[in-house]
C-alpha cells in the first residue's frame, strides 16, 4: 500500500471502471455479540458506516452505543484534517485499555485514514492490539476479515481504488431521509486535499442504478434523498455515456421523490443547464453548498481550484438570480501557506458580497502526501487564528441577518424527530436546509408541514406549525 504520486493517479483517471455486485453470503455466527461503531468526518463516511452496520448485523452482531459493552469496535476514520487523526489515535487508547480487560475484543480501523501509508506504519508499530485494518476501497471485505481473524493483525488496504459496487445494502440511520452515492472518488486534485488519494479516481455510478435506488427508497416511504459525491457537478464525466449531472437531477426529480438534495458542488463544473434544472423542478431543494475556499486569485491558483474570484462571484450571482429563494452555504480555508493580509481581505470581500447563509470555516491543516504540504509557510499560527475569528464574526453576522429576514414567514419543513433537549418540541429542516425547532406534535415526524418562523438565531430557527400543512 502506498500513496500514488500525482502523475500516476491522474493517469489512472482514464482507466475503465468495472462494475461489480456485492455478495451477501456470510453466516450470522455472532448472534449475542455486540458491536460499537464510531464514525468520523463527512456524509460520505456516515453513509459508508451504514454499509458497515448492515454487514455487522448480517453477521449476527447487534449495536451498542456503550464502548465497554462491545465485542467488536469499528472506527470509520477521516483524514481531512490533522485533528481528526489525533482524535482517532486518542480513541484507540481507550480501546487498548478495554482490550486489557476483554482480551477477545476485536478492534477494526477503516475509512480514509487507513488509506495513508504513514497511518498503517503507525498502527503496525505502535498499536499491535488493532486486529483489522481495511480501506475505503474494500469495505465489503470487512465481514470476511472478521470471520477469518486469528487474533493477529490483518491489514488489507488497496492502494488502487476498487470497482463500482452495485446492489449494496445499507442499515440506514433514518427512515425519512437517505443518502445515495452517485459517484466515488475525485479527479480534481486540489493541492491541499487528500481525498483523491484516499478515495481514488472519480467513478460514477450508472444513471439507471441511481434512479432505481431512489425509486426503491420512495416506495419504502423515504421523503428526502441527498445525492452524494465529492464533486457532484462532475458526475458522468468519467463515463462514456452522454449524460451528466443535469440529466441525473432531471431523472431523479421525475421519480417524484418529495425532496432532493445534493452535495458537494465544485464551482468549476457547475453549468448554467444545471442551474436551470434545479430551478425547474420543485422537488429539487433550493439549497446549494458551493465551496469558495479563498477569495484571493493567487491563493485559489495555489490551491488548484481552477476558478477565479470573479468567476465564483459570477456563478454565485447566476444561481441567486435564477433559483428563487435559494440559500447558499460555503467552505472557507484560512491561512493557506503564505496567505497575506491582502489575500485574506479578498476572502472577506467575497463574504461581504455573497452574504452566505452559513459557512464552514477552517484553519489550513497540511496533509502528508499532498503538494500543498511541501510549501514552506511563513504565516504564524496566531495570525491565522486571528483571521479565523474575524472571518467567523462576519459569517455569523450574515447568517443571523439572513435568518432574521425569515421571521414571520411560513416555510415548508420536513420534520425529522424529537428535540433532544426539549421533549415538547420537534425539529426538522426547511427547504433551504435551515435547522428549525418547532412547537408541535410528534405525530408530525416524517411529514412535510408548513411552519411559521417565530424567532431566528445564527444557527437555527424557532417556529410553530402553520394552520394548513403541505405534503403528508
Ligand atoms: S474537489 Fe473537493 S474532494 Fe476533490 S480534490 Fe478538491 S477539495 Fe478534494
Amino acid at each position: 500500500m502506498h500513496l500514488p504520486d500525482l502523475k500516476e493517479a491522474r493517469k489512472r483517471t482514464k482507466e475503465k471502471v468495472i462494475e461489480k455486485k456485492v455478495e451477501y453470503t456470510f453466516p450470522n455466527v455472532f448472534v449475542g455479540k455486540k458491536y460499537f461503531l464510531r464514525t468520523y468526518g463527512c456524509q460520505m463516511n456516515m453513509h459508508d458506516s451504514e454499509e458497515i452496520r448492515n454487514y455487522l448485523e448480517l453477521l449476527g452482531f447487534t449495536e451498542t452505543l456503550v464502548l465497554e459493552e462491545s465485542d467488536l469496535v469499528v472506527l470509520n476514520t477521516c483524514a481531512i484534517r490533522e485533528n481528526a487523526h489525533d482524535k482517532v489515535f486518542g480513541y484507540l487508547g481507550r480501546c487498548k485499555h478495554l482490550k486489557r480487560e476483554k482480551p477477545d475484543l476485536l478492534i477494526a480501523v477503516g475509512g480514509c485514514m487507513s488509506q495513508e501509508e504513514s497511518v498503517i506504519l503507525e498502527i503496525k508499530e505502535k498499536h499491535p492490539y488493532v486486529d483489522i485494518v481495511f480501506g475505503t476501497h474494500n469495505i465489503s471485505d470487512l465481514p470476511r476479515l472478521i470471520l477469518e481473524n486469528k487474533k493477529k493483525q490483518e491489514i488489507e488496504v488497496y492502494s488502487i481504488e476498487g470497482d463500482v459496487y452495485e446492489g449494496i445494502e445499507y442499515s440506514r440511520d433514518s427512515k425519512i431521509t437517505a443518502w445515495v452515492n452517485i459517484m466515488y472518488g475525485c479527479d480534481k486534485f486540489c493541492t491541499y486535499c487528500i481525498v483523491p488519494y484516499t478515495r481514488g479516481k472519480q467513478r460514477s455510478r450508472k444513471l439507471e442504478a441511481i434512479v432505481s435506488e431512489v425509486e426503491e427508497l420512495k416506495q419504502k416511504g423515504y421523503k428526502e434523498v441527498t445525492l452524494l459525491g465529492q464533486n457532484v457537478n462532475a458526475y458522468g464525466k468519467d463515463l462514456t455515456f452522454v449524460y451528466d449531472f443535469k440529466d441525473l437531477l432531471e431523472c431523479v426529480a421525475k421519480t417524484g421523490m418529495e425532496r432532493i438534495r445534493f452535495v458537494t458542488s465544485h464551482p468549476w463544473d457547475f453549468t448554467e443547464e444545471m442551474i436551470d434544472t434545479i430551478a425547474t423542478y420543485e422537488n429539487i431543494m433550493p439549497y446549494i453548498h458551493l465551496p469558495l475556499q479563498s477569495g484571493s486569485d493567487k491563493v485559489l491558483k495555489q490551491m488548484g481550484r481552477r476558478y477565479t474570484k470573479r468567476e465564483y462571484l459570477t456563478l454565485f450571482q447566476k444561481i441567486k438570480e435564477r433559483i428563487p429563494n435559494v440559500s447558499i452555504t460555503t467552505d472557507i480555508i484560512v491561512g493557506f501557506p503564505n496567505e497575506t493580509e491582502s489575500d485574506f481581505l479578498d476572502t472577506l470581500d467575497v463574504v461581504n458580497t455573497c452574504q452566505f447563509d452559513s459557512a464552514f470555516t477552517f484553519i489550513y491543516s497540511p496533509r502528508e502526501g499532498t503538494p500543498a504540504s511541501l510549501i514552506e509557510d511563513t504565516i504564524p499560527m496566531e495570525e491565522k487564528e486571528e483571521r479565523l475569528q474575524r472571518l467567523n464574526q462576519l459569517v455569523n453576522q450574515y447568517s443571523l441577518e439572513n435568518n432574521k429576514r425569515l421571521e414571520g414567514k411560513v416555510v415548508p419543513v420536513l420534520v425529522l424527530g424529537e428535540n433532544s433537549k426539549d421533549k415538547n418540541k420537534i425539529y426538522g429542516y426547511t427547504d433551504t436546509m435551515k435547522l428549525i425547532n418547532i412547537n408541535g406534535s410528534k405525530d408530525l415526524i416524517g411529514k412535510i408541514v408548513n411552519v411559521e418562523i417565530t424567532d431566528a438565531k445564527s444557527f437555527s430557527l424557532d417556529g410553530v406549525v402553520a394552520k394548513e400543512s403541505v405534503g403528508n
